[in-house]
């Protein structure tokens, strides 16, 4: 049988469309963009075309705002990067607790290396950002704020805009990690202040190891990857000419589906959630559910562990994700659980289903024709079990 795969905010399936529009890049177009004759010239006017593409996905003002990386993780670390060069005193950087590693991690080595003073703003229960703690803290020592768009794990949205604006009003730069968002749900940047932006290819059906950083006009920019003029002296290194136009082929599909695809993937999702909670007692949904990403669906199965379920789930050909990492050698709630406080039996026992284009209401029926079964044998075995309803009335 075909396996199920719903795990999209890992990476998603390169689109057929995609991989046909790289594949002359890898063949007879393989020119530098760079070199001055007629072959570098067709990479040239490819990579141009790639640029448009994701400033129309990001409603850009111009093309030169769109820098090319390897990827989300690059872009996160070149937009931090920042926050050393303000000076005027401005030496504070504010990110939410709930960041991608690609975040937190590069805050923690500015921390110790950069003399830089992070503040991590908490959010709620339900991973919201508390507004209060960001004010608080926002001022005119404030280098950089960086804000994800939508949380990976849980799918909540930051309101964005709300944020950048106040992080301009304190005279600070704005960077957004909008790596699940982009493709997923309307980004217009002209008409908010973000000043930073990363995006990375192979979450909107592109390929894997590219990805962008946009930065706004005017904005002055210190790359972290110095070298050649490529990329108007912002990123050095010959540019991945096939990926680069995976992820134009990848933006303009995204663009030119999304409101179809948004629905149809939210419904989905929503009907699956609809039907895990009426077959699997002690479950429930994690995350802004008002503000969510259309396609994401994290969900607690208190008293189980998350790790037994998606053995038996791989078992099965479902292929998804759990809302823990191992530390030390044990699995541990991840940092955005622990975070939102979940109930320690729940957070232990948290699955995320991440839904795209490819999936189909028959993948969502061979979810729930195994899943009240798995959660049933994970519970057997599971230390939580038998403080699960303890939990969950808490
Ligand atoms: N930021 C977020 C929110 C992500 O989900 C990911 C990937 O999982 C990244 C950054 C890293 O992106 P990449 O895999 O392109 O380095």
């Amino acid at each position: 049988m075909r396996p199920v795969y719903v795990d999209n905010n890992a990476t998603t399936r390169t689109d057929p469309d995609v991989v046909a529009a790289m594949l002359p890049h890898l063949t007879e177009d393989f020119g530098n963009p760079s070199s001055g004759h007629d072959l570098g010239a067709v990479a040239a006017v490819a990579v141009r075309a790639a640029r448009q593409k994701v400033q129309a996905l990001l409603g850009a003002l111009c093309e030169e705002e769109i820098v090319f990386t390897s990827g989300g993780t690059e872009s996160n670390n070149a937009a931090l990067l920042q926050a050393c060069e303000r000076g005027e005193g401005r030496n504070e950087l504010i990110v939410s607790a709930v960041e991608h590693p690609a975040i937190l991690a590069v805050c923690h080595a500015m921390e110790k290396n950069r003399g830089i003073k992070v503040h991590r703003i908490a959010v709620d229960g339900k991973g919201r950002l508390d507004l209060a703690g960001y004010t608080r803290v926002l001022g005119r020592r404030t280098a950089l704020v960086s804000m994800m768009w939508a949380n990976n794990e849980t799918g909540t949205i930051f309101p964005i805009a709300d944020l950048a604006q106040m992080a301009h009003e304190a005279g600070a730069l704005f960077h957004t990690d909008a790596v699940q968002a982009a493709g997923k749900i309307a980004i217009d940047l002209k008409a908010t202040n973000v000043d930073l932006l990363s995006l990375s290819g192979h979450k909107i059906h592109g390929p894997k190891g590219i990805g962008v950083l946009y930065v706004r006009k005017g904005v002055t920019f210190t790359p972290l990857l110095r070298g050649g003029h490529q990329e108007r002296a912002r990123r050095g290194g010959t540019e991945n000419v096939p990926a680069i136009v995976g992820l134009g082929k990848a933006a303009e599909l995204a663009e030119a589906r999304r409101p179809r695809n948004a629905a149809r993937i939210k419904a989905l999702r929503d009907d699956f959630e609809a039907l895990v909670l009426a077959c699997v007692e002690d479950s429930f949904v994690n995350g802004d559910v008002e503000h969510r990403l259309p396609g994401t669906s994290s969900m607690a199965f208190d008293g189980a562990e998350s790790e037994a379920i998606l053995f038996h789930l791989n078992k099965a050909g479902i292929y998804a994700s759990a809302g823990s990492a191992c530390t030390s050698g044990a699995m541990e709630p991840s940092h955005v659980l622990r975070a939102m406080k979940l109930p320690y039996t729940a957070a232990h026992g948290v699955i995320r289903f991440s839904f795209s284009r490819d999936n189909s209401p028959a993948d969502v029926a061979r979810v729930l024709d195994v899943l009240p079964a798995i959660v049933a044998k994970a519970r057997a075995v599971s230390p939580f079990a038998g403080s699960r309803r303890v939990a969950a009335s808490a």
